[in-house]
C-alpha cells in the first residue's frame, strides 16, 4: 500500500532528535527521506540496500546508467565503500570534508551495482548541512543521495520545489530552508593516475589545486544516453526547465537589447516571457517596459555565491509561469563561475552569440 508523503520543517541550526530518529528509521526500513545539504537537498536511500536504490531511480526518473553519489558522516565510513583510500583522498578530505565535495574511488564489493551504475568507482561525500549530518550520524548507515529533483529538471534549493517534483514518491520531506551553495558538490575523480574534476561545482578548481596541484578540468566528451557516465553531471541537458531557456552571449549592451528584442516578439507572438537577470540589469530592463514578461533577479553580476544561491529557484520561478525564458550568459574567472557556466549551458535549449 502507498503511503503518502509528509513534509516537516526541522531547524538548521539545532535538528529536532525525534524527527531525526524519526526519518532515520524510516532510511533503514528502506524509505525515501528528502533532506537538505549545504548545496541542494538531497533524495535519500540505504545505500546497501538495492530495493531502496531502486526506489531513487524510479521517483527521479532516472535512467539506470547514471550513477548515485553516497553519502557518509565521517572520513572513516568511507573505507567500507572503497577499495582503497589514496592518499590524495585522504588530504583532500582532511581540507574540504565535511563539505561540497564528492571523490570517485574504486568500489569496493560491498556497494551494490545498481549505485555506481556497473561502474568500478563509487563517489562519496561527507556533506556538512547539520540535519545532513544528524541524519547521517543517526542512520548509522551509507545514504545514496541524488539531487531530489525529477530527472533532468533543475535540482531543488528548497524543500517546496522537492515537493513539485516528486509529492508522494518520496515518503518524508525535512524542510530545513534554502539551501546554502545552491550548486551541486564539485565532482573529483581519484581512481587514475591524476585527479579530475568531472563536474564543476561549489569548491572551485584553484582552491582544490592548493592541496592536488595536478588536478585536471574534465574535457566533455559526447555522452551516449545509454552508457554509464563517469558522471551524471555530463549529460548534455540537465537541469533543465521545461519553458525553453535561450542564453544571450557576448558584449553585455548588444546582448542585451538583442534578448529585450526578442522578448518584445515572443509578447507580440502571445508568448509568456520570463527573464533571469543581474540586478545590474533592471533598470534597463524596466526601461523597455515589456508588458507581458516577468523578472527574476539572481543577483549583482559580480556575485557568483548569490547568483548560484538563486539560480534554481528562479529556473523554476520562470518555469511555472513563463512559455520561454531568457537570460544573459552569466560569466567570470575561477570560484563559482565554472559551475554556473556549466549548469546555466545544460539548461540551455540555444545559445545565441551576439
Ligand atoms: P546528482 O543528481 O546531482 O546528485 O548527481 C549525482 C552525481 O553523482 C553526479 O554529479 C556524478 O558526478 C556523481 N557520480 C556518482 N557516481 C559516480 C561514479 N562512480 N563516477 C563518477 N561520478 C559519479
Ligand atoms: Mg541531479
Amino acid at each position: 500500500m502507498r503511503r503518502s508523503m509528509e513534509m516537516l520543517e526541522i531547524s538548521e541550526a539545532h535538528p529536532d532528535a525525534p524527527l531525526i530518529q524519526r526519518a532515520a528509521a524510516c532510511l533503514r526500513r528502506g524509505g525515501l527521506v528528502a533532506f537538505p545539504t549545504e548545496t541542494v537537498y538531497g533524495l535519500g536511500a540505504h545505500a546497501l540496500d538495492p530495493r531502496a536504490v531502486a526506489r531513487v531511480f524510479a521517483a527521479k526518473g532516472r535512467p539506470l546508467t547514471d550513477p548515485l553519489i553516497v553519502h557518509v558522516a565521517r572520513v572513516e565510513d568511507v573505507r567500507p565503500l572503497v577499495r582503497a583510500l589514496p592518499a590524495s583522498a585522504e588530504r583532500l578530505a582532511a581540507r574540504f570534508w565535511p563539505g561540497p565535495l564528492t571523490l570517485v574511488l574504486p568500489r569496493s564489493s560491498r556497494v551494490p551495482d545498481l549505485v555506481t551504475a556497473g561502474l568500478e568507482t563509487v563517489a562519496v561525500r561527507v556533506p556538512a548541512h547539520p540535519v545532513a549530518r544528524a541524519l547521517l550520524q543517526a542512520a548509522d548507515l551509507p545514504v545514496a543521495a541524488p539531487s531530489a529533483n525529477l530527472f533532468s529538471r533543475p535540482s531543488p534549493t528548497r524543500a517546496a520545489h522537492v515537493r513539485d517534483d516528486l509529492g508522494d514518491r518520496v515518503d518524508l520531506i525535512l524542510d530545513g530552508g534554502p539551501t546554502d551553495v545552491g550548486v551541486e558538490s564539485t565532482v573529483v575523480d581519484l581512481s587514475g593516475a591524476a585527479p579530475v574534476v568531472l563536474r564543476p561545482g561549489a569548491i572551485a578548481i584553484e582552491t582544490l589545486r592548493d592541496v592536488v596541484p595536478d588536478v585536471r578540468e574534465h574535457v566533455p566528451a559526447a555522452v551516449r544516453a545509454d552508457q554509464a557516465h563517469a558522471s551524471p553531471g555530463l549529460l548534455a541537458t540537465h537541469y533543465a526547465p521545461r519553458a525553453p531557456l535561450t542564453i544571450y552571449a557576448g558584449p553585455i549592451p548588444a546582448a542585451l537589447d538583442r534578448l529585450l528584442a526578442d522578448a518584445r516578439e515572443a509578447g507580440a507572438r502571445g508568448q509568456r516571457v520570463g527573464i533571469l537577470a543581474a540586478a545590474d540589469d533592471v533598470p534597463r530592463i524596466q526601461r523597455a517596459d515589456l508588458s507581458s514578461s516577468r523578472l527574476f533577479v539572481l543577483g549583482p553580476r559580480s556575485d557568483d555565491a548569490t547568483i548560484a544561491s538563486r539560480l534554481y529557484a528562479g529556473l523554476r520561478a520562470l518555469d511555472a509561469d513563463a512559455d520561454v525564458i531568457l537570460s544573459l550568459a552569466f560569466d567570470g574567472s575561477g570560484g563559482l563561475w565554472p559551475a554556473l557556466r556549466d549548469r546555466l549551458r545544460r539548461a540551455s535549449a540555444r545559445v545565441v552569440t551576439v
